[in-house]
């Protein structure tokens, strides 16, 4: 066979892509890869089937209509007090592409990028495909809070670049002030640019508003923060996500997102535009019938005798294995439960590349009432079995 990229040659098909397969395969109940199972806003859908009778389908500016640039500022500056002007915003095709972009912005050869883990599983391969090399700290469950000792004790000569993640995929928890200002002071001191990945800063069920590492003192200049349409209107399939960043840097991204993108589907770009212009109330309603399924599932999964671990944000649950009686490691807990239980999950190992808890599995809970029921009936079956098999 023709040499293949090392990299990419031993990589494994992301654990997303492949527990959605075996869901399909095993006809699983899919809370794995985490997708709302509606259609999308009715009105968003409306807004981006107009586009495409009545605007134009052919390239739009390569670094996003101005609509949908000025659209993402106002509503920044609406729900999170920032000030993003046009300039300052690059549309990407998804935040999957704006993550890429902005490493290969950022890190080359020579460099060290320092990740928390549980890490997106998308950072580390990217980091190195870059020529850079991640260094990794580790945050303990179950309350994955951000240490500054741990955080220092990574920070060498080489570093240049710390990937951020908040709220944490897939823990589902959000960092506090005091967690900013420290992450924030280390990266003034050391001089470090940040990847502030905030696809779920809209999916929060504490009512703590989000506040944006980029809105500390001093961070304006060295935050790429990025965003997701396909989160806050959940919408996966779109691939419409944005990074915003100061203008030089912003320049900066929109030279590597040329390359790899261009540019992403118009149509969908003015839906997300007029998407975004919608009021408070609106964002309220949807987040509200997140929270019910949110709700629901975890106080299914308790009630089946698992044990849900505290979080405040984003489409996932997480349970503790070892706490929920079950004597199994999380990666063959989840192989086994979407083929005998039919119910995918996502094993929270694979956000780890070394030294992670092995006992902690995510379940995505945006889905219809009478799927949940039926994935917790099946669930609470499973652990029976488990536990009955293991009970000595
Ligand atoms: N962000 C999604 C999740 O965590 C996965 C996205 C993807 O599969 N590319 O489930």
């Amino acid at each position: 066979m023709t040499k293949a990229h090392p990299i990419y040659a031993a990589m494994e098909t992301t654990i997303f892509e492949r527990m959605s397969g075996l869901a399909r395969e095993f006809g699983a109940i899919n809370l794995g890869q985490g997708f709302p199972d509606e259609q999308g806003p009715p009105e968003l859908i409306e807004a981006a089937a107009r586009a495409l009778r009545e605007k134009s389908s052919q390239y739009p500016p390569g670094a996003g209509l101005p609509e949908l640039r000025d659209a993402v500022g106002d509503f920044y500056r609406r729900r999170q007090g920032l000030h993003i002007a046009r300039e300052d915003v690059i549309v990407t095709s998804g935040a999957t592409e704006a993550i890429a972009a902005s490493i290969l912005a950022l890190a080359g050869p020579g460099d060290e990028v320092i990740l928390f883990q549980p890490a997106y599983d998308a950072y580390a391969p990217m980091i190195r495909r870059a020529g850079a090399v991640p260094v990794a700290v580790n945050l303990q469950p179950p309350d994955w809070r951000y240490r500054a000792e741990d955080l220092e004790a990574a920070i060498g000569p080489r570093t240049r670049l710390l990937m951020f993640n908040d709220p944490l995929n897939p823990a589902g928890t959000t960092a506090g002030e005091a967690e900013l200002a420290m992450i924030a002071q280390l990266c003034l001191r050391h001089d470090l640019a940040v990847i502030s990945d905030e696809v779920w800063e809209d999916v929060r069920f504490d009512g703590i508003a989000h506040r944006s590492l980029m809105s500390l003192p001093g961070m304006a200049g060295r935050v790429v923060k990025i965003g997701s349409a396909g989160k806050i209107f959940g919408v996966t399939g779109w691939k419409i996500g944005w990074m915003c960043a100061a203008p030089e840097l912003a320049r900066v991204l929109g030279r590597a997102h040329q390359f790899l993108t261009y540019a992403s589907a118009p149509p969908l770009q003015w839906a997300v535009a007029e998407g975004l212009g919608k009021p408070d109330a609106w964002f309220a309603g949807q987040r509200q019938a997140w929270a019910a399924s949110r709700e629901r599932l975890a106080l299914g999964l308790q009630g089946a005798g698992y044990a849900v671990l505290p979080n405040a944000a984003t489409w996932f649950l997480c349970v503790d294995l070892a706490a929920s009686g079950i004597d199994l490691p999380d990666r063959a807990f989840s192989d086994r439960a979407v083929r005998e239980a039919g119910v995918a999950s996502i094993p929270v190992s694979v956000f780890f590349e070394s030294e992670g808890p092995t006992n902690v599995v995510r379940f995505c809970f945006t889905k219809g009432d009478a799927v949940i029921d039926e994935a917790v009936e099946r669930l609470g079956a499973f652990r029976d079995t488990l536990t009955r098999s293991t009970r000595r």
